[in-house]
Formats: C-alpha cells, structure tokens, sequence
C-alpha cells in the first residue's frame, strides 16, 4: 500500500482498528492522576476510557466508554478560540500570541514578564482573551458557546455540568488571577467575573467522545463539517487552528507530543483529547487519569498506538 493512504475503507475496518488500539491502549489504565484541584473533578473514576473516531469520508468507530459524558475543559479553548477569530479577525492578534509558552497551562510568571499579553490562546491566559471576545461579542455568550458544540456535534442534550462550573467557580483563585492581571495590563474588556462565569462554563460542557470527534470534523476537513457539508471556518482559520494545536496543544508537553504522535491535538483536565489528521479524520479520546503537565495518559497512548497503526503524522 502506498504510504500516502490510510488502511481505512469502511467503518468496519476504522472499527477494527479503534478495537485494537483501544484494547492495547487500555493496558495503561489506572497510571496517572485524576485532576482533584477542581474537586468536582475528582469523583471521576481512573479506569473511564472512550475513543471514537469519524472520518471525512463518513466512516465512524467508537470503543469503551465513548458514549458517557465528560467535562470536556480545555478543549473548549479551540471552540472558543473559533468564534473569537470569527468575531475580531486578525486584530485578535494584537492581544494574544501565538508561540508555545514552555510553561504549565495556569501560569502567571510569563504573563507578567510579558506585560499582559499571552503567549497563546490555548493557555488559561490566552484562553481568557478569546472568551473576553466571546463575552463582549454576545448577547448571551454562553448560549452562543453552547448553541456552536450542539450544532457541530450534532447532538442538542450536550449542555453545561452545573456541579462542575459552580466547583471551578468556588476553587477558581488562579483563573481569576490571571483575569485580574490581564485587566490590570488593559487586556480585558468585559468585568473580570463576567468573563470568568463563561470561561466557567465552556469548561464544563459536559461532551462524549462521538461528540468531540464530530465536533472536530471541520479541522479535518479544511473548514467544512464533513458531516452537514456547511463551511464552520475559513479553510485559513481551520489550518490555523490546527496550526496552534500542534504546537501550543499540549501546553508544556507539546514537544514530546509532537515527536511521539505527531497530529494536532488539545487535551483538557478532564481526561479529554480531541485530536485531527488534516484531510483525514478526527479523533476524540477520553480518560481522566493525567500525567504531570495534565494530559490524559492513557489517551496520549492511544494516539500515539492509533496513528502508527494508520500510518499518519502532520511531519
Ligand atoms: N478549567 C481548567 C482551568 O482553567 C482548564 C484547564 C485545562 O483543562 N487544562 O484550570
């Protein structure tokens, strides 16, 4: 076969494939922690594990527990960051940047090296600047976050976790650090609690696997949801995105991510991975149990077993 294509020609093979990964994958269940500094968080059993996978061409797997609901966390940075591209083009660029930042996902020291302006948008500081587009943008931005993952998912139940946002909101002292700093620096333009109850929320909705890789399809696919066919982005933008994710994705562990895996990917505390091959496919992964720069361990696993048996990497 040549290496330029995938050994995938029907949800049957996809599915034979996911089963595999899934089962090797699995081996590593129990390693890692589960995130506990939000304690709704911590109720979260280590052994969770789902996967699914939909490609552009309309073949879809799932194994485990891909199925069961999860705080999907950072992963909502690339949503948001989406609607903030679409709502201030390129002038966003003046009030976030785009390198790695080498440093832990909620750290303050850059940010005030850096005079209030974020290394990039997947970091909590960054991530902050895009939901302050979003908030100040919106009517009812949290509605309009949330209206955005049920129409790219497809699926009209995924809603916000309460328990979860109200327990981010109650332990939250490091967020609102950094939204104060980006205030104090100018950087902020709604009222810092108006922006920290959406940022809150985005990192609640609750998503399964078969959502996230729905929901991912338009990075896939250069900008067009391969599943309804309507364009969410530019083709730009979504190589743009993909872009960040591959190298600001995985925060301080990007680099041994890039060299193991080699996709672009976002993780989040909850255990979940969202993850695309450009042209190919997207690909949702899900298990809480976090390695130290907080990614999901056994869903780093997974990727990295899933793209060498397909045979695929962006490099
Ligand atoms: N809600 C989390 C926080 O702000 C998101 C971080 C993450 O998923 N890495 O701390």
């Amino acid at each position: 076969m040549p290496p330029t294509e995938h050994p995938i020609h029907s949800s049957e093979d996809l599915q034979q494939i996911v089963d595999d990964v899934y089962a090797r994958a699995a081996r590593d269940l129990g390693k890692g922690k589960v995130a506990t500094y939000i304690p709704a968080l911590a109720r979260v059993p280590i052994e969770r594990f789902g996967m699914a996978v939909a490609t552009n061409d309309g073949y879809f797997a799932s194994a485990g527990d891909a199925a069961t609901p999860f705080a999907i966390q950072s992963v909502s940075k690339v949503f948001v960051l989406m609607l903030a591209m679409r709502l201030r083009g390129a002038s966003l660029w003046n009030r976030v940047g785009r390198e790695p930042s080498g440093n832990p996902f909620n750290s303050l020291v850059q940010l005030e090296y850096e005079k209030g302006i974020p290394r990039n948008p997947l970091i909590n500081a960054g991530a902050h600047i895009a939901t302050d587009c979003v908030t100040a943008g919106h009517a009812d931005p949290k509605q309009t976050i949330l209206d955005e993952m049920r129409r790219l998912a497809g699926n009209d139940a995924i809603d916000f976790d309460p328990e979860v946002a109200a327990s981010e909101r109650a332990t939250g002292h490091r967020n609102a650090a950094i939204a104060n700093f980006l205030k104090a620096n100018g950087n902020l333009e709604s009222a810092v609690d108006d922006m920290l109850d959406v940022y809150f929320h985005q990192c609640s909705i609750a998503m399964t696997c078969e959502d996230l890789a729905r929901a991912a399809g338009f990075l896939a696919n250069r900008g067009v949801d391969p599943r309804t066919g309507v364009r969410i982005a530019t083709e730009r933008k979504a190589r743009r995105i993909n872009a960040l994710m591959a190298t600001c994705g995985l925060y301080d562990a990007v680099g041994s991510f890039a060299f193991h895996v080699g996709i672009p990917a976002k993780s989040g505390v909850g255990g979940g991975m969202m993850a695309v091959v450009p042209g190919d496919m997207a690909i949702a992964v899900w298990s809480p149990g976090l390695d130290r720069q907080g990614n999901s361990y056994v869903g780093v696993r997974a990727l990295e077993i899933f793209v060498n048996a397909i045979g695929r990497s962006v490099f």
